[in-house]
């Protein structure tokens, strides 16, 4: 301590020129910044050997593994009625990472640090790794490699005190963090225990311990080598063999003096065993269990006969490795579980580091009048007792004694939304908002709110959900048909789980020297959506997207506990590449949504807006190309840019152009290893036998199914340039609708053109309506319906002035 306060303390009065003098003095390097180039990263991961580049991989696998199933669900408590605690998990907005460079890299605690961070959704990561000279200047390759393969991109060259402190206090050259996690020597943990209160920290990782309490059925062999294994860390390593059998205690005697001599590292073994080590002689394994339980071992092997019967009445211990085959070696790199673990006898009262050393519980309570009011007696009597009197007084500024207790329940919060049929939102007025299901533990963001329920009403022209208006000719639909009666004798069996079929021949489809592999197919894209938000987004995770666009984006973003960021578009609904890609930068999403064409606006994205997009995306880009086939230019489609950008999406839709919307057929073009993440998520067998075989068969028939295309689009243009002849604003569009405008009392125009029986979409932006193309006579019922509402409209204005 008396050693790190000083260097601590300079840290934070002069920042980066005294993390700069620490690291010449203490490291032996000269550095004008401590971040690591990204050339340098991607060198070192280049050199990266190819056999411990598989290990890693397969090490973050696993690790990945164990740590997504440790993050904890959002949970809401109905206390009483209308009133509710739920409790939020939120990450930390950034963590530090330590990787000790000493005299053992040690790429495998890269791993073990970063993934849970990630895993609990904290957006910025930074590792610290002390400079080497020997490596000219950065830390040891094998960190660095590591750090690249996990895709950090923030790593500094810094170590001992001066780092923590960097990360505690921040630098010119480093932000400060919330948390700094991961092991180190002495100053290093020194310096997180003087720095507690400025930053948080993950348990003090001391001079490592096994305990491993063995019988006769033990292997002296192993018992040996395990005991060798964890001496080879540190001189200062504490072993100790537990056993009920003395014949045991000689035979692993004998093994460790064969082997010990012969150690790489003899010298620290040899030191570590003859130390601080012991072999403890008990009469049974309850006894044996109790003196490692009064240890509280960072590490515990169980070698005995009823090896998880033992493990199973432990108390107090880091890790516990279970029967002969579960060394703690294999806990080191490969079992999954995390390898930084309480010493010290801290595993008395202290985890290993976890998904929750990133994340912090936040309890968030709503409380309606009428339950305050419940419960302002009890905060009475507790206000009156602990002698607050002002706390009583805040309770009853707002349900005063002997007043009528407000029945009406509202949320403070503003009222959930609505979906509509083709994803529109219409956010429900508080007032009309059914009561939420009494007791039940609704999730607290959907309580309240409406089901799906937009009136599917029965007019004889629907020009609002831009469907295809032409259905398919009876031998097309003889045809759909036919394809669906011949799985009907083999319902009994369970659909091709992968949609392999399907999917080949939607890569044939696309084009582009796609292959099935890199095609996934649902029940419409908006399944699709879901599946990616559900993969990809989820609880402290966001999406950007740029309003107005597809409603159903922010939708399903909030059904899958994604927060939506609602970015902007300039003035007339365009979107410019450089304005796009600062928006990414500036919110660093976890997806981004762009749609091409636009709906509801109608125009298509300019390739180059997309490629901008992908470059600053640090995570995964979605194009929504629902209404590809309508577009004035087929080669804007961004399947052009999949080559490039394997983080990017493409998604579309059989519902428009190929007239299928009531077979529910989306798919998506992405790299395979998307679609190997989306396997995690969709349900098994999700794509019924009959949606396969449909979909097949259109895509065989695709010719005759899109011969409408190109009288859709004529009749697009021609109904655009219909409504600017009556002095009106149409959207360009590259789609199978047309946003017009704009009218000062929207709804009644909406409603004029009801009443003349024909129903278009009232949607956002405010002053707009939205019209799907129709066959020619639903466009000159809808013309004519509509020249009748502004025509009366004009009278009704000319007779009030
Ligand atoms: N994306 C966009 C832009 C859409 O407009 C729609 C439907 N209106 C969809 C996706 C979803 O279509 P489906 O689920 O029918 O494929």
């Amino acid at each position: 301590m008396p050693q790190v306060g000083p260097i601590c303390e300079d840290v934070r009065r002069r920042g980066a020129e005294a993390v700069r003098e620490y690291t010449a003095r203490f490291d032996g390097v000269d550095l004008t910044t401590t971040r690591v180039a990204p050339d340098v990263l991607a060198r070192a991961l280049a050199a990266l050997d190819p056999g411990l580049r598989a290990a890693l991989e397969e090490a973050a696998r696993r690790v990945r593994a164990v740590h997504e199933a440790q993050r904890p669900a959002d949970h809401v408590t109905t206390v009483a009625a209308g009133a509710r605690v739920t409790e939020r998990y939120v990450p930390v907005g950034r963590a530090g990472v330590y990787v000790p460079g000493g005299l053992v890299p040690l790429p495998s605690s890269v791993l073990m640090n970063v993934i849970p961070a990630r895993v609990a959704g904290v957006r910025q990561i930074a590792v610290a790794s002390p400079p080497r000279p020997e490596h000219g200047g950065w830390p040891a390759p094998a960190i660095l490699a590591a750090c690249a393969l996990l895709g950090v991109e923030e790593v500094h060259a810094a170590g001992g005190a001066q780092a923590i402190a960097m990360f505690a206090y921040g630098t010119a050259d480093c932000a400060a963090a919330e948390v700094v996690t991961g092991p180190g020597n002495v100053y290093v943990a020194a310096a997180k225990r003087l720095l507690l209160g400025v930053i948080g920290t993950d348990a003090e990782a001391g001079p490592t311990e096994i305990a491993i309490i063995a019988d006769r059925t033990a292997d002296p062999a192993f018992v040996a080598a395990d005991l060798i294994a964890q001496a080879e860390h540190d001189p200062l390593a504490a072993c100790l063999l537990i056993t009920t059998d003395p014949d045991l205690a000689d035979r692993t005697e004998q093994a460790l003096a064969a082997r010990v001599p012969a150690a790489r590292h003899a010298d620290r073994v040899s030191a570590a065993l003859t130390g601080q080590s012991a072999c403890v002689l008990v009469d049974n394994t309850g006894a044996a269990l109790a003196v490692s339980d009064a240890w509280a071992p960072e590490h515990l092997e169980i070698q005995t006969r009823d090896a998880a019967g033992l493990a199973a009445r432990v108390r107090n211990a880091g890790a516990v490795f279970v029967g002969p085959y579960a060394p703690v070696s294999l806990g080191d790199y490969l079992a999954g579980s995390n390898h930084v673990l309480p010493t010290g006898g801290t595993a008395r009262h202290t985890g290993g580091l976890s998904v929750l050393s990133f994340l912090r519980g936040i309890h968030v309570v709503d409380c309606s009048a009428a339950a305050l009011a419940e419960a302002a007696p009890h905060i009475d009597a507790l206000g009156e007792a602990e002698d607050l009197a002002a706390h009583v007084a805040a309770v009853r500024a707002r349900v005063p004694r002997g007043a009528a207790i407000p029945v009406l329940d509202r949320p403070a919060a503003p009222g959930p939304a609505q979906l509509e049929p083709d994803g529109q939102v219409a956010t429900a007025r508080p007032d009309d908002r059914p009561a939420p299901p009494a007791g039940l533990p609704v999730r607290p963001d959907l309580a309240g709110g409406t089901p799906y329920g937009a009136p599917q009403v029965a007019v004889p022209v629907r020009l609002n959900t831009n469907e295809n208006p032409y259905p398919p000719s009876r031998w097309l639909a003889g045809k759909l048909g036919d394809a669906a009666a011949a799985q009907m004798g083999s319902l009994n069996r369970y659909p091709d789980r992968d949609a392999m079929a399907l999917r080949d021949d939607l890569a044939a489809y696309l084009g582009h020297g796609l292959t099935g592999r890199q095609v996934w197919a649902a029940n419409g894209s908006n399944e699709i959506i879901q599946q990616l938000l559900q993969a990809f987004g989820g609880p402290g995770r966001t999406a950007l997207g740029f309003e107005p666009s597809y409603a159903m984006h922010p939708l399903i973003a909030r059904a899958t506990a994604t927060t939506w960021i609602a970015g902007t578009r300039e003035s007339g609904f365009g979107l410019d590449g450089a304005h796009a890609a600062a928006a990414v930068r500036e919110h660093r999403p976890d997806l981004v949504f762009l749609t091409s064409p636009n709906n509801p606006t109608g125009a298509a994205l300019p390739l180059a807006v997309v490629e901008a997009v992908c470059e600053a995306a640090p995570g995964m880009v979605v194009v929504d190309e629902a209404y590809a086939e309508f577009a004035r230019d087929a080669a804007g489609t961004a399947l052009a840019l999949l080559p490039r950008f394997p983080r990017l999406v493409v998604t579309r839709t059989m519902s428009k152009a190929f007239a299928l919307a009531g077979a529910r057929i989306g798919y998506l073009a992405a790299s395979p290893d998307v679609i190997d993440v989306l396997q995690l998520v969709r349900l098994p067998y999700h794509l019924s036998t009959l949606t396969q075989a449909v979909a097949r068969t259109a895509l065989v028939y695709k010719r005759d199914l899109l011969t409408t295309v190109d009288s859709l689009r004529a009749q697009r243009d021609r109904l655009v340039e219909w409504l600017r002849d009556r002095g009106l604003s149409a959207a360009d569009s590259d789609a199978n609708f047309v946003l017009f405008g704009k009218f000062r009392d929207p709804h009644a125009v909406w409603q004029g053109l009801l009443d003349r029986g024909v129903l278009v979409r009232e949607t956002g932006p405010a002053g707009w309506l939205r019209v799907s193309v129709g066959q020619p006579t639903e466009m000159k019922a809808f013309r004519d319906a509509l020249t009748a509402v502004l025509d009366a409209q004009a009278t009704a204005a000319g007779e009030a002035s």
